[in-house]
Parts: C-alpha cells; structure tokens; sequence
C-alpha cells in the first residue's frame, strides 16, 4: 500500500511542469509511417485541431481522443479508451453524451487527403480534470464513421491513425496510470 501511495505521489510530482497552450501532435499509420500532424492551440470554447492527413480511404472517418499517450501499431489498442472524465455515454448525437474525447467525423477527399479545423469542447490543454495534455492523451482516426451513438465508440471500426499527446518535458514511459495497481505490478517486473 505504501509503495502504491509512493508512486501516485511520484507520478502527481512530474505532472508539475509548465503549462503549454499549443501543441503539435505527430500522427502515424498501423505501419508505422507519418502521414500528417494535429495542431492543437487552446480556444476560449475548448482545444482547436487544425488536422493535416493523407493515405486515407476517401469518405468519412470517426476521430476522438483517448485515455492514454501510447500509440503502439498496428491496432493502437494502447490508446485506450475514449476520454472521458465525466463518465458520459458515447457519441455527440446521445442523449447521455457524449464523451470529452468525441469529435464530429472528418472527410478524407477522392485523393485520401484530410484538411480539417475542430474543436474538442470544454477540453484544455492547460492542467486541470478536463485537460487532454496534463498526463497525455492520444488522438486517434478511425477506419469507419462514428454513427454518434452506438457504445461504446460509435461503431466506427478499427483505428487507423494515432497521435501521442503529451507534454515536450514528458519522457516516455507508459500508459497514463489510472489504475495504480497496475503501475504496480509492472514496477514488480
Ligand atoms: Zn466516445
């Protein structure tokens, strides 16, 4: 019990570096290639996305952030589940919803290509409950389209496309813990 309590005060410690309000998320394919960049700045209303892709399947494809800033490919099962500090249902059209991590769909044009400017509402990248970079976060694209209201990810297929958002300081080390037991086992190893 006290080594769990150690950790969570060691891990609460290292979250105490500066504040950043932008940030530049590297996206990478299940193959382990760049194929673009998210740009985040923080907006009065939430966090924008300005999004840069290509490779993609020309269509719509769901996009949300995720709990944790891992991306291990190829299927990014790292990343976690959707972002949800308020313990909401999925999907932007869901009377219970939706998740902080959930974003309309983007549109890849006839030539696999995203431009595309969002915005995660009520989100910050400033530290705080509803931060997406205060312990890291991930941003992750989707095969298919997120129908907006099916649990627990909208139906939307397998992810495609991953991003660590985490903060520059940060070194890379594992899964945001949210579960200390866990942390702990793995110190065992
Ligand atoms: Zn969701």
């Amino acid at each position: 019990m006290r080594l769990i309590f150690l950790l969570m005060i060691l891990f609460m410690v290292s979250c105490q570096s500066d504040d950043q309000s932008a940030k530049t998320v590297e996206m990478y394919n299940a193959s382990g290639d760049m194929v673009g960049t998210a740009n985040l700045s923080e907006q009065s209303d939430g966090v924008e996305i300005e999004l840069t892709l290509e490779g993609l399947d020309p269509g719509f494809h769901g996009i949300h952030v995720h709990e944790n800033p891992n991306c291990e490919g190829p299927d990014f099962t790292s990343a976690g589940n959707h972002l949800n500090p308020e313990g909401d249902d999925h999907g932007l059209m869901h009377p219970e919803g939706s998740h902080l991590g959930d974003l309309p769909n983007i549109e890849a044009d006839d030539d696999g290509q995203v431009e595309a400017e969002l915005i995660i509402e009520e989100a910050t990248l400033l530290d705080g409950r509803m931060s997406i970079l205060e312990g890291g976060t991930s941003l992750v694209i989707k095969e298919e389209q997120d129908d907006g209201v099916s649990q627990p990810g909208g139906d939307s297929g397998a992810r495609i496309i991953c991003g660590e958002i985490k903060k520059d300081d940060e070194v890379d080390v594992d899964d945001s813990p949210t579960d200390p037991t866990q942390f702990n086992e793995e110190q065992d190893e």
